[in-house]
C-alpha cells in the first residue's frame, strides 16, 4: 500500500510570502525541528539565490555530520538549464531538487505572454531535469504550478515526460487554492494512475480547503496506486491566504474519521513537539497563532461553556477528539516576571555568561566565551530581535556553522568597486 509522506515548504513558499522573511538562523532551527518532527524533506531554500548560499551549504553539511538527519533537503528552482548551472555552482553538494514550471493555459497566456507554448514547457522541463541528473542530483520532483487550472490530459503528458526523463515525484500545485476535495482527489487519483509516479500536492488556502484538500490529493494518489507527499508550512505560512498547515493537516490525516484505518504515513510525524515548533514559527515570523488554530491555538483545548464544561471534566473525549499533550501541551513554562537579562546585539560578556550559565553552558576560556557572543550580537543584527534558548544552544554547540550561516558577501565582484563616487 503506498503511503503518505511530509515535504514542509517553510523555508521556501513561507519565506516568500510578502512581509515576512526569517534570518537564516532561525531557517535553520525550522530545518532542526522538522527533523525531529519526522518531517520526510524541507524544502529549504533557493539554491540559485546568492545571499542563501552559505545558509545552503552550511545546512547540508550539518546532514553531512549526521545532525540534519534522516530529513531530507531540496532545493527549489526554476526549470530553466542555467538555474540548475547556477544551483550546482552556488551549491555544489545539493543532491535534492525541486523544479518548477507553470502548465496552465492561464500562464502560458498571461504570465508567459505566449512566448512559450505546451511543448515548449515540456522541452524547458526536461532539459532542466536532464541537466539536474547530469550533476549527480539525487531525487527531483517536477513541479507543475498551477496545475489545478491545467487540463489533465496536458498534466499527465507533461508527468509522463519528466517520467522518461529521471523524474522521481510530480507535484501538483494547486497555487491559487483553486481546488476542492472532490476535484483534486480525482486529479490526483487520474495523475497516479497514468503516470505511475509519486504526487507530490501542494495546497494553498485561498478557499480555506488548504488542509482537507492535501488529505484528498493524498488520498487520490494512494488509490491510484502512487506514495502522497503533502506540501505543507509551519502554521500555515504561505503566499496569501498561506499553504496548508503541518500540524493541522498531521491532525487530519491521523485524526479524521476512518482516515487513518487505510491512509497511513510512511514516516510517523512526532506531534508531541508540535507546540514548541509552532510557537517557534509564531515567533520567528512575528505572526501570532490564532487563538481558533487547530491543535496550538490558545482556545484549541479552552472550555466555557457550562456544558463543554461539565462534559469535558466527566469524560475529555466528550468535547476533545485529541489531548493537549499529544501536541506537547500542558507543561508549565516558566515566564520571567521580574529581572531580565537579554541577548542582543550589543550584549556584554558578563550579561552573556549569566544567560548561557542559566542554560548549564559554560566555556572552556574567556577567548571562547567572546566568540560565542560575537556570533550572537551577529546573529541578533540578522534576526532583530532576542534569539530563544535553541538559537543560543546551537550557537554555543556549532559555532562554525552559525560562522557560516552568518556570514554573506554581496556583489564580491562588483562593478560598484570599479565606479569613482562624483561629489
Ligand atoms: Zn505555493
Amino acid at each position: 500500500m503506498a503511503k503518505i509522506y511530509f515535504l514542509d515548504v517553510t523555508n521556501r513558499d513561507g519565506v516568500q510570502t510578502a512581509n515576512l522573511g526569517l534570518s537564516k538562523l532561525e531557517k535553520t532551527m525550522i530545518n532542526m525541528y522538522l527533523n525531529e518532527m519526522g518531517v520526510f524533506q524541507s524544502e529549504f531554500g533557493f539554491p540559485t539565490t546568492r545571499h542563501e548560499s552559505l545558509y545552503l551549504q552550511a545546512n547540508l553539511e550539518l546532514a553531512d555530520r549526521g545532525i540534519l538527519q534522516p530529513i531530507r533537503l531540496g532545493g527549489w528552482i526554476r526549470a530553466v538549464v542555467a538555474d540548475v548551472e547556477k544551483a550546482f555552482d552556488l551549491v555544489p553538494d545539493i543532491k535534492h531538487l525541486n523544479i518548477s514550471i507553470s502548465t496552465s493555459a492561464q500562464m502560458l497566456q498571461g504570465k508567459f505572454q505566449g512566448t512559450k507554448n505546451r511543448e515548449d514547457v515540456v522541452n524547458m522541463m526536461v532539459d532542466a531535469v536532464e541537466a539536474a541528473r547530469a550533476h549527480g542530483a539525487e531525487s527531483i520532483g517536477v513541479n507543475a504550478e498551477d496545475a489545478s487550472r491545467t487540463k489533465i490530459d496536458f498534466l499527465v503528458s507533461f508527468g509522463l515526460a519528466a517520467k522518461e526523463h529521471g523524474a522521481d515525484r510530480l507535484r501538483y500545485c494547486d497555487t491559487l487554492g483553486y481546488d476542492n476535495a472532490f476535484t483534486i482527489y480525482e486529479s490526483a487519483k487520474i495523475l497516479a494512475e497514468n503516470i505511475g509516479i509519486p504526487i507530490e500536492l501542494h495546497c494553498h488556502g485561498d478557499l480555506g480547503m488548504a488542509a482537507a484538500n492535501s488529505l484528498a490529493g493524498a488520498k487520490g494518489a494512494i488509490d491510484g496506486g502512487q506514495d502522497a507527499y503533502i506540501n505543507t508550512t509551519l502554521n500555515g505560512i504561505g503566499e496569501r491566504a498561506g499553504n496548508a498547515d503541518l500540524i493541522a493537516t498531521a491532525l487530519a490525516v491521523t485524526k479524521s474519521k476512518g482516515f487513518a484505518k487505510k491512509y497511513q504515513l510512511g514516516k510517523p510525524i512526532d506531534l508531541t513537539k508540535a507546540w514548541k515548533v509552532s510557537k517557534f514559527a509564531s515567533y520567528a515570523f512575528r505572526v501570532p497563532i490564532p487563538i481558533n488554530h487547530p491543535g496550538v491555538g490558545a482556545n484549541a483545548f479552552a472550555h466555557g461553556s457550562g456544558i463543554h464544561a461539565d462534559g469535558v471534566l466527566k469524560d475529555p473525549e466528550n468535547y476533545e477528539l485529541y489531548s493537549y499533550d499529544e501536541l506537547g501541551r500542558g507543561e508549565p513554562e516558566l515566564v520571567e516576571t521580574g529581572r531580565e537579562i537579554c541577548s542582543g546585539q550589543y550584549s556584554g560578556i558578563k550579561g552573556f555568561s549569566h544567560i548561557m550559565g542559566q542554560m548549564e553552558v559554560s566555556f572552556e576560556d574567556d577567548r571562547q566565551a567572546e566568540e560565542i557572543l560575537e556570533l550572537a550580537r551577529y546573529a541578533n543584527v540578522e534576526a532583530q530581535k532576542p534569539l530563544v534558548e535553541d538559537e543560543l544552544l546551537f550557537i554555543a554547540k556549532y559555532p562554525k556553522i552559525a560562522k557560516k550561516l552568518l556570514t554573506m558577501r554581496p556583489l564580491e565582484k562588483s562593478v560598484l568597486d570599479i565606479i569613482v563616487p562624483t561629489a
